[in-house]
């Protein structure tokens, strides 16, 4: 059962490491959402995660350690890319997949990893404090919406041993995941890093969809198994509805309380519970897990989502809102 939610001061971490070094679990904060730390290479810890989000067992953990050293020496190999992406992101909202160091337990998954450093003050004293690394997924169910503050957590997951509080999220949205075993690079997961300024660093990058189709016809397996999936969903079903007058006119003909509306745009429809975001996207990516949280609370069967404007810096918004609204 429970401790809660502890403040992260000096006890706070000494409790959550010593929980990890039991191969316990704990939540903690990072820059991007709360995750659900766990030692990453033992293999009762990593089911306890498992377990506790029913993830399924297909989709592999992100490895977060606190520094490109403690990184490096969990992969087999540290291509230029790696070498150039964590000098200038680390500590930072990216996630490198490299081919894995063999002495590590591969325990039936990838003989790949995905490993980032976390920009977060709680996160990289909690590394320290373990001195492990942290396999540390969005502390929440599986397919829902991730938390951006403690309180989220123990929503998600009441039976967490415990909580550390360190406020709410920065940038709210997921990390970057970028898998440097091919060259160029390709882009596995839209995150809270912008594609320009990975470019910058790397020139080309290969997006999701450039995957080439075998001559035999068959689509190779998703190379980011988390990636093809109905994920960071409310309660409420979801919809994305690009004209705003059909928006309107959704909210002129619904039932009181049963619909919610999510968008950037200030000319909202009046009367119903309308969750107005910022028009500049990494605003509105760190609002939008809380807004979903709560027209969940407000009990909404429908949220009506405005589609946000096009474009690469919109692009790991589109990404969430897709697959939130994915059946
Ligand atoms: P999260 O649940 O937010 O921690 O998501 C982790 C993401 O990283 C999922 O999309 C996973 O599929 C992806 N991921 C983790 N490890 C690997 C790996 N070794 N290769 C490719 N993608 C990975
Ligand atoms: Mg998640």
């Amino acid at each position: 059962m429970t401790d809660g939610v502890v403040a992260a001061d000096a006890a706070g971490l000494r409790r959550a490491a010593e929980l990890l070094r039991q191969e316990s679990v704990c939540a903690f904060p990072t820059e991007t959402v709360y995750g659900l730390g766990a030692h990453a290479f033992s293999a009762k810890a990593v089911a306890e995660v498992y377990r506790l989000k029913q993830r399924p067992s297909w989709n592999p953990l992100i490895v977060h350690v606190a520094s490109t050293r403690d990184a490096r020496a969990l992969a087999h190999e540290w291509p230029e890319a790696a070498r150039l992406l964590a000098a200038r992101f680390w500590p930072g909202p990216l996630s490198l997949v490299v081919e894995r160091a063999h002495h590590l337990p591969a325990n039936g998954g990838p003989p790949t990893v995905a490993i980032r450093v976390p920009a977060h003050p709680v996160a990289l004293a909690l590394l320290e404090e373990c001195g492990l690394p942290l396999a540390a997924p969005s502390a929440n169910r599986s397919e829902s919406i991730s938390p951006t503050t403690a309180e989220h957590v123990i929503r998600s997951l009441p039976d967490v041993p415990l909580v550390l509080d360190g406020g709410p999220c920065r940038l709210g949205i997921e990390s970057t995941v970028v898998d440097v075993t091919v060259s160029p690079p390709r882009l596995l997961r839209p995150g809270a890093l912008s594609l320009r300024a990975i470019r910058e660093v790397v020139g080309e990058l290969q997006l999701p969809d450039a995957s080439p189709v075998p001559s035999d016809g068959v689509q190779s397996p998703v190379r980011s198994p988390g990636l093809a999936h109905r994920h960071y969903a409310p309660r409420a079903s979801l919809h994305l509805v690009d004209d705003p007058a059909e928006l309107a006119a959704w909210a002129e003909d619904a039932e009181a309380g049963t619909i919610g509306i999510l968008t950037h745009r200030s000319t909202a429809p009046r009367g119903v519970q309308v969750e107005l975001l910022s028009a500049d996207p990494l605003e509105y990516a760190a609002d939008l897990y809380a807004a979903l949280h709560r027209l969940d609370d407000a009990g909404v069967a429908t949220i009506l989502a405005q589609t946000p404007p096009a474009g690469d810096d919109w692009l790991a918004v589109h990404d969430r809102l897709a697959r939130a609204s994915a059946s």
